[in-house]
């Protein structure tokens, strides 16, 4: 078998195109300009290309861009204050905090200081809670791409049998929510799981949040199940830099019946997600409809 690819880029440009249509309308309707603004602090390269790639792709879609960018000993409370005029901030509906945070910094403390419906990275505790009650929250951007592309791929997620592999509070754990929320059911694999693989193989959907290069290797693939692939890590390959997943791609698109690519997968659907969770805090905000198909 040869898996179909599940093209996470193009996926995400059309995202980006019905935000980039929504914004216009709101613009144009209503005289609003949904705003994103991301803190950086310290100079983690790999963070700056992150926050650079937030901020010109916020822009592309007509929204209005706030970079603020810290030196890495900005003190806690300098850092708090910043976070209490954003949360003040009428021109702000979109708040996102880089991470990881310098090691003197409490993140716990720094991301529950954001206003919940400016969260939208969905890592506040009050979006935590409602996400694990079903209820209408933030919900973080890369297992909402997931999410997304899986719907987009099956239509209904109902009876599937999911096993998620990772149990983080920006990945793991809020994926399977999302896809118990979408009625699978739902396994959450992690370091102390007994025969992984064996695990692994039960699954009709395995998501990889493991952040460990090609890990999971067609071994743990179930024949025609689908895989999302959310891990990044930069390898040395044949004397140059790459980037490869937490899949084994080779060997699992020879079992899978579709997979996410890396690059080119999960990661474009992020920043999407991103800017989709944007938009909806500003319609919230504004008591406006929200826009279809954007959020859970
Ligand atoms: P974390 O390091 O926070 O969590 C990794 C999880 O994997 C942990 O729950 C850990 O288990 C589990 N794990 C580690 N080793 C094994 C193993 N040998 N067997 C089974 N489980 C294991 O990572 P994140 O969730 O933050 O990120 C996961 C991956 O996703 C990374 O590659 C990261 O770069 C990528 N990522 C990609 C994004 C994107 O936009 N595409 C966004 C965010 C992350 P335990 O809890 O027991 O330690």
């Amino acid at each position: 078998m040869t898996a179909t690819v599940i093209d996470g880029k193009a996926f995400a440009a059309r995202v980006r195109a019905q935000v980039q249509t929504h914004v216009g309308r709101l613009k144009a309707e209503r005289g609003l300009v949904p705003g994103l603004a991301v803190v950086l602090v310290g100079e983690d390269p790999a963070s700056q290309v992150y926050v650079r790639n937030k901020g010109t792709q916020t822009l592309e879609v007509g929204m209005a861009s706030f970079e603020h960018k810290l030196n890495a000993g900005t003190a806690e409370a300098d850092l708090l204050a910043l976070i209490a005029r954003l949360n003040a901030d009428p021109a702000v509906h979109g708040i996102l905090v880089q991470l990881p945070l310098p090691g003197h910094l409490n993140s716990e403390l720094i991301i529950n200081s954001i206003d919940p419906a400016k969260d939208v990275d969905g890592f506040h505790i009050s979006n935590v809670g409602l996400l694990g009650t079903g209820q209408k929250s933030m919900v973080p951007c890369t297992p909402l791409g997931c999410l997304m592309m899986l719907r987009d791929y099956h239509g209904s997620l109902s009876g599937m049998n999911a096993v998620v592999v990772g149990r983080s509070n920006i990945v793991g754990k809020p994926m399977a929510q999302l896809l118990l929320g979408d009625s699978c059911t739902v396994t959450i694999a992690h370091s102390r799981t007994r025969d992984l693989a064996a695990v692994c193989r039960g699954a009709d959907i395995l998501v990889a949040a493991v952040g460990r290069a090609e890990m999971i290797t067609g071994e743990f693939v179930r024949p025609g199940a689908t895989v999302v692939d959310v891990g990044i890590n930069r390898v040395e390959r044949d004397g140059r830099m790459k980037l490869v997943g937490d899949v084994h791609y080779a060997s699992a698109a020879a079992v899978a019946g579709a997979i996410t690519p890396v690059p080119g997968g999960v990661g474009p659907m992020t920043i999407a997600c991103l800017l989709a969770n944007t938009l909806t805090a500003c319609c919230r905000a504004n008591g406006l409809p929200e826009p279809e198909g954007l959020t859970v």
